[in-house]
C-alpha cells in the first residue's frame, strides 16, 4: 500500500531510512520546522534551517522518489524569546513561495505560557495575511488537555481561521474530539514510547471514525521510529479492516487536506515510473 507520512522531521534521519520508508510504500511525506534540541541563538539559524528544509531534503527525498514538503515557524518551546520570534516570523515570508512549502507549522503550545500564546497568535495572524495552511503542535502529557483547549479557543476566536484548513497534530484519547468538533482536522502521533502506539490509534479510529484524521511517524532526533505508519497498517489490518478503510487515513486523509495549499502539486504513484515497491506494506 502506498502511503503519506505527514508528520516527520528527516533533518534528524539519515537516508538510510528514506530508503526505507521508499521501500515500504511511502510516497510523499510533510516535515514541519521544530526545535532541534537547542534553542538558535539567532534568525539566521532558523533562515540557515530553512533553507535546509526547502532545498537539501526535497532533494534527499527525490533520490528515493518521496515527495518532500515542509512547514515554517518558530516552534514553542523558542517561542518564550519573543524578540527573536518576531524577527523569525518578519523572515519568513522569505520562503513562503518555495514550491514545497505547504503553510505555517508546527506552531502551537508547549508550557501553555503567555508568550507562546502571544507567538502563536502571530504565527495565525502571518498564515492568515499570506493564506497559508496551519500545523499545530499541542502539548504533552499532562498540559496537552489544556493546551490544546486554549488553541483552539484562539483559533475560534479569530473569525478568518478556517477549521478545514488547520490540522491539530499529537491528539489522544482525551484530545481527539475537542481537537476535531468544530471542523479542523487532526493527526494521531505513534510514538515508541509517549504520545500514542499503533493500537491505541486503531482503537481511536475505531471508536471516533476515520474522518479528517491521519496518522505520522514524527520521526526526529529522540526515540521514534520512521516506520511507524506502516506498523499502524499492520495494526489495522490485523483487526481485519480493509485496505480501503486503512488507505483513506494513510493517504486519502493527507491528500485532501494538502491539496488546499497553492504549493501542493502532487504526482500519483501509479503515474510514477515503476510499480510499488518489492517490500511495500
Ligand atoms: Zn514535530
Amino acid at each position: 500500500m502506498y502511503y503519506i507520512d505527514p508528520h516527520v522531521h528527516m533533518v534528524s534521519r539519515v537516508t538510510d531510512d528514506y530508503e526505507r520508508m521508499a521501500r515500504m510504500g511511502c510516497v510523499a511525506i510533510s516535515e514541519p520546522a521544530f526545535w532541534a534540541g537547542y534553542d538558535r541563538g539567532s534568525v539566521d539559524g532558523f533562515r540557515d534551517y530553512f533553507r535546509q528544509l526547502t532545498d537539501f531534503e526535497p532533494k534527499r527525498a527525490a533520490a528515493v522518489g518521496i515527495q518532500h514538503y515542509t512547514w515554517l515557524c518558530i516552534n514553542a518551546k523558542e517561542a518564550e524569546n519573543v524578540a527573536l520570534s518576531r524577527e523569525v516570523i518578519a523572515m519568513i515570508p522569505e520562503f513562503l513561495n518555495r514550491p514545497n512549502v505547504l503553510g505555517i507549522g508546527e506552531i502551537g503550545l508547549n508550557k501553555n505560557t503567555l508568550n507562546e500564546a502571544t507567538v502563536f497568535q502571530e504565527q495565525v495572524d502571518l498564515a492568515m495575511k499570506t493564506r497559508e495552511l496551519i500545523l499545530i503542535h499541542t502539548p504533552h502529557l499532562q498540559d496537552k488537555y489544556k493546551g490544546t483547549r486554549m488553541i483552539v479557543d484562539m483559533l475560534l476566536n479569530d473569525k478568518r481561521v478556517e477549521p478545514e484548513r488547520v490540522l491539530i497534530d499529537h491528539v489522544e484519547e482525551h484530545t481527539v474530539r475537542l481537537a476535531r468538533e468544530d471542523g479542523f482536522w487532526c493527526a494521531m502521533t505513534l510514538y515508541p514510547t509517549t504520545k500514542c502506539t499503533p493500537a491505541r490509534a486503531a482503537d481511536i479510529i475505531e471508536r471516533y471514525g476515520d474522518d479528517r484524521i491521519m496518522v505520522n511517524s514524527a520521526g526526529d532526533w529522540g526515540p521514534s521510529n520512521p516506520l511507524a505508519v506502516p506498523d499502524f497498517v499492520m495494526e489495522m489490518r490485523r483487526r481485519g479492516h480493509s485496505d480501503s478503510q486503512i488507505k483513506k487515513v494513510v493517504y486519502d486523509n493527507p491528500l485532501e487536506f494538502f491539496r488546499q495549499s497553492k504549493h501542493f502539486r502532487f504526482t500519483p504513484p501509479d503515474t510514477l515510473a515503476g510499480r510499488e515497491p518489492a517490500d511495500a506494506i
